[in-house]
């Protein structure tokens, strides 16, 4: 299949691993931002196929998994209202919140209805005119647009009864407060191409002058990961910086102007809390002043809704990069996609569940006690 197929060419792979072989001399710590990605690494096994002196650190570009617990209990607050029907993607179901997550509500009698779509609860709130329908919008720079649009459709249409209970997120901020972090060990990272088919490459050169990191905007598929490693380790050996786009097919300099002339008008930049790792300044984006009557956190006044995160939990830890999923202690025992302690287990994109999915289980004790060494399967 087109686009598919042939950024799996395993001939192709091998070229671009042995060429990384060729270049590295010494120990790189390289973070692909984005939840995607990991997985895609942890599937095909990338980072076990590259020399051993290149560490991928797996960085925070989960937006199930940075949502705070704060917004979660929010979400199931209003969700467990008799007069909401609450709208949201499937993956935020099972995520914790302090005590409960979205399903436990619906089985209690929440209308908790899961779309594919933003503008599907849209169609519900015409179809429901007696009802407050809320979409959970949650996000990076990439679900953005399509959860914009809906909210201006809301207003153009005068749709009163929708509503929008909005976290998103935006990766510059991330990428510098990692950077600034006393005990950061990324010497470079993969940019996220999705995000930048929509915001462009404008904002990455500062970052690449401030902090002498090098940023290679990539895509998902083993030949993109491979091919942004390759770029990334060349400068890293040359004592260079500088942001490139491997990604050009999908993920054009200028981005998508008619998406960001959308998002900076209903969007307008604020601080914005990461789960497991606090607040970073102008890390999110919330409606405008303009649209601000389609904000569920105003609409059913949950501001003051606040909680503390789980003292087991190290999905904080797992979002910078300063462990691995398997050295958190519950890894596989206390936590599991079944049982999920935080998001970072729950989400298709976490870290915790790749690592679970994909069985690297190394350190996990067995029911009878004793220790997995080396990955299954
Ligand atoms: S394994 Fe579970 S408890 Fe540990 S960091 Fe991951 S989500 Fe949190």
């Amino acid at each position: 299949m087109k686009y598919l197929d042939e950024f799996n060419d395993p001939a192709l792979a091998k070229r671009l691993i042995d060429d990384i072989a060729a270049t590295v001399t010494r120990p790189w710590a390289i973070m692909e931002v984005c939840g995607g990605q990991t997985h895609s690494i942890i599937r095909n096994g990338i980072d076990q196929l590259i020399p051993d002196q290149i560490e991928m650190i797996h960085g925070p570009g989960c937006p199930v998994c940075v949502t705070p617990l704060e917004l979660i209990d929010k979400a199931l607050a209003i969700a467990a209202r008799p007069d909401v029907i609450f709208c949201s993607f499937g993956d935020m179901l099972r995520v914790p919140g302090s005590g409960r997550d979205l399903f436990r509500i619906k089985s209690e009698g929440g209308d908790i209805r899961v779309v594919y779509s933003p503008l599907d609860a849209l169609k519900i709130a015409r179809e429901n005119p007696d009802r407050e329908v809320v979409f959970f919008g949650i996000g990076f720079e990439t679900t953005a647009p399509p959860n914009a649009m809906t909210v201006y459709q809301a207003a153009r249409l005068g749709i009163p009864n929708f509503s929008m209970l909005v976290s998103h997120v935006r990766v510059p901020p991330a990428i510098e407060a990692i950077m600034q972090s006393p005990t950061c060990r990324v010497q470079a990272f993969l940019a996220a191409g999705h995000v930048c088919s929509v915001m462009g490459t404008a904002e990455y050169p500062s970052l690449v002058e401030r902090f002498a990191v090098p940023i290679v905007v990539t895509g998902f598929e083993p030949l993109d990961i491979l091919e942004g490693i390759r770029r990334t380790v060349h400068q890293l050996e040359a004592g260079t910086a500088f942001l490139e786009n491997a990604y050009p097919r999908a993920a054009p300099a200028d981005g998508n102007p008619a998406a960001r002339r959308l998002l900076a008008d209903v969007f307008e930049v604020t601080d914005r809390g990461w789960r497991g790792i606090g607040v970073i300044p102008d890390s999110g984006w919330r409606l405008s002043a303009k649209y601000r009557s389609f904000d569920a956190e105003y609409r059913f006044q949950v501001g003051d809704i606040s909680t503390e995160e789980s003292a087991v939990c190290r999905s904080g830890e797992v979002l910078q990069g300063f462990i691995k999923p398997h050295e958190c202690s519950a890894f596989g025992t206390l936590c599991t996609p079944r049982n999920p302690l935080g998001a970072t287990m729950v989400s298709s994109e976490g870290a915790c569940a790749a690592y679970y999915l994909y069985r690297r289980l190394e350190g996990v004790p067995t029911p009878d006690g004793r220790q997995v060494v080396g990955s299954i399967g």
